[in-house]
């Protein structure tokens, strides 16, 4: 079934978008069919759980987190994250950066914005993440690597209100690119909603029920 679904989904995908296959909640046995059917990037939103599944599978894998960061446990993933997509604040990166040096490594990082209409989804304003990327502070912090934007579109089915949320981050990509080179990825889109995520311009979905099946609670 999971092999299945991952390649009905690739099959779907644009080249230049890459998947992120979100395995919160999930075995390992789970994932590693995943593996085997050859994907190689995963999502997770706890890092207590993401530590326990990379000590347990493969190492060619790549391990995105995709939840909301509690400062205090970062340190604890420094060593292996390839990807921190969800980065609400100037703190954190500081976080990520100081872990992220002792272990001599730079770790790329997204910014997450706030996109959604629920006050309750995490994300910084528009204002805030030009604000970031614009500060002096940013380049002493020579172990992170800002590459991109992440954002979570309001829960409806309304096509007209997820596009209009997809496409206004889109343009604050579009425009943040004209003087940042480093920014390359548009983190949107999950499963109800990627197709038109792509439409907008993403070019990195997150797809977990669609690949995994439904999840036994609200991760
Ligand atoms: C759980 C989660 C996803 C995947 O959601 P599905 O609807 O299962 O595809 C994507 N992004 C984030 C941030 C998540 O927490």
């Amino acid at each position: 079934m999971i092999t299945n679904n991952l390649n009905d989904i690739k099959s779907q995908l644009p080249e230049n978008v890459t998947l992120v296959a979100v395995s919160k909640t999930k075995p390992i046995i789970d994932i590693q069919e995943a593996y085997d059917a050859g994907q190689r990037i995963f999502g997770e939103n706890k890092i207590q759980e993401m530590v326990m599944k990379y000590d347990a599978l493969p190492k060619d894998i790549e391990w995105h987190m995709i939840g909301h960061l509690q400062r205090n446990k970062v340190k604890y993933m420094a060593h292996f994250v390839d990807l921190i997509h969800g980065v609400d604040s100037f703190k954190t990166l500081q976080e990520i950066n100081k872990q992220a040096k002792k272990h001599n490594r730079i770790i790329n990082c997204l910014l997450q914005a706030h996109i959604a209409e629920e006050q309750t989804k995490f994300g910084l304003s528009f204002e805030k993440i030009r604000e970031i990327l614009s500060s002096e502070v940013l380049s002493e912090l020579k172990n992170i690597k800002i590459v991109g934007l992440m954002g979570m579109a309001t829960f409806t089915d309304n096509e007209k209100q997820l596009k209009k949320e997809f496409l206004s981050l889109n343009s604050l990509f579009s425009e943040l690119q004209k003087t940042n080179e480093e920014l390359i990825i548009l983190s949107m889109g999950m499963s109800g909603d990627y197709q038109l995520a792509i439409a907008c311009g993403s070019n990195m979905v997150r797809i977990g029920s669609s690949i995994f099946g439904s999840r036994n609670y609200i991760a």
